[in-house]
């Protein structure tokens, strides 16, 4: 006890721990995790493939042949690299560490990540949110009187937003990009791409500044911790020398390259999602009491309209049907009430609208 509060940072022992609910017996809907897993035939061939790797030996640290299957199959502009990390949470924290001059500020939309803040804080970097409107769309000229004011190091943009579903205007994103210019970076958070059905990839060779952000996690593969960023190769040559070298596991490493080869599966998965979010987004229109919002992502953020009820309630209620969605009141202001679910396979998108009926009848 009394060496702790000798030796860490207060800000730190201030802090409660992420935490992530015991989930057993649940249906789980709180983490965007895709609930497809591989076909038999699959999962026996990487395990072939996995039974074989180097285990004994440390990864090859350049990562070249896992970056350029990431860069020829994911969109990546011809002569544009990538940055590996373990999960994008990783890279987060690697454009932080790089950034943390004295003074360096962090900008983003409020609510969003809520690694963005804590990253920031981590690397000792002043964050500065700047809240939504009402409807949860950017509000422009806050954020480009925030960038002005502040002239933040790094201002994220995650494009679909996390926690509330929607995508940004893509107009107004240039605009922050442009008035950024070159006094900071601007990250676009493309965690949710594959539900989105647009990206800023291919913007990077307009924009020295930018820095394209990517996950496998939502996509169906959040077990093996792999998140990929390209920008250009001087702050990709930067931000490799703040990455821990081996930071990619060869377990990873070996089941990205095979999925790589493989990504008609994974691009069904997803198309069957959106198939799915759009039929959830429907089916929530129809029942009173609840106000979902737009998603382009593999969730839904949704309010508790229920006269009477709160968020929290409803919230309660779900999980003594043993479904877990997320209390997403408790991020923020504008969040009253709000919860958000994640979009499942048509039996469990089923049984959590039967459950959240009951919640909010009975
Ligand atoms: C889930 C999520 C991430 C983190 O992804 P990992 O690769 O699993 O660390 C990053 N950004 C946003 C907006 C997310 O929702």
């Amino acid at each position: 006890m009394t060496v702790s509060k000798n030796i860490i940072r207060a800000d730190v022992r201030a802090l409660s721990a992420y935490h992530v609910p015991d989930a057993s017996g649940f249906v789980k809907l709180d983490a965007m995790e895709n609930p497809y897993t591989l076909s038999p035939e699959l999962q026996q061939e990487l395990g072939r493939r996995l039974g074989s790797a180097a285990l004994n030996r440390y990864p090859v640290p350049t990562y070249a042949n896992l970056k350029a299957a990431i860069c020829a199959k994911q969109g990546v502009p011809s002569g544009w690299d990538v940055v590996l990390g373990n999960g994008s949470d990783e890279l987060i924290s690697i454009v932080s560490v790089a950034c943390a001059k004295p003074g360096a500020k962090v900008l983003a939309p409020v609510p969003g990540f809520v690694m963005y803040a804590m990253s920031a804080q981590f690397a000792g970097l002043d964050f500065i949110g700047v809240p939504l409107n009402n409807d949860l769309t950017l509000n422009l000229p806050a954020m480009l009187a925030a960038v002005r004011e502040h002239r933040p190091a790094i201002t994220y943009l995650a494009y679909p937003n996390n926690p509330t579903g929607n995508l940004f205007d893509a107009q107004a994103m240039l605009e922050i990009i442009r008035e950024v210019g070159d006094t900071g970076l601007v990250i676009v958070d493309e965690a949710y791409q594959p539900f989105a059905g647009d990206s800023f990839m291919s913007k990077l060779p307009e924009f020295e500044n930018l820095i394209v952000m990517r996950t496998v996690s939502k996509l169906g593969l959040a077990g093996i911790r792999l998140g990929y960023m390209s920008a250009s190769k001087a702050l990709l040559a930067e931000f490799d020398k703040v990455r821990p070298p081996y930071n990619i596991n060869v377990l990873t490493e070996v089941t990205a390259a095979f999925m790589l080869e493989h990504t008609e599966v994974l691009d069904k998965q997803a198309a069957a999602i959106r198939s799915e979010r759009e039929q959830l987004l429907s089916r929530l229109a129809d029942v009173a009491g609840v106000e979902a919002f737009p998603s382009a992502a593999n969730f839904i953020l949704f309010r508790v309209t229920q006269a009477g009820l709160t968020g929290t309630q409803v919230f309660e209620r779900l999980l003594e049907h043993k479904v877990l969605v997320k209390n997403a009141g408790k991020m923020h202001a504008l969040l009253d009430n709000c919860l958000r679910v994640t979009v499942s396979t048509p039996a469990e998108n089923a049984l959590f609208l039967t459950a959240l009926k009951s919640s909010l009848y009975s």
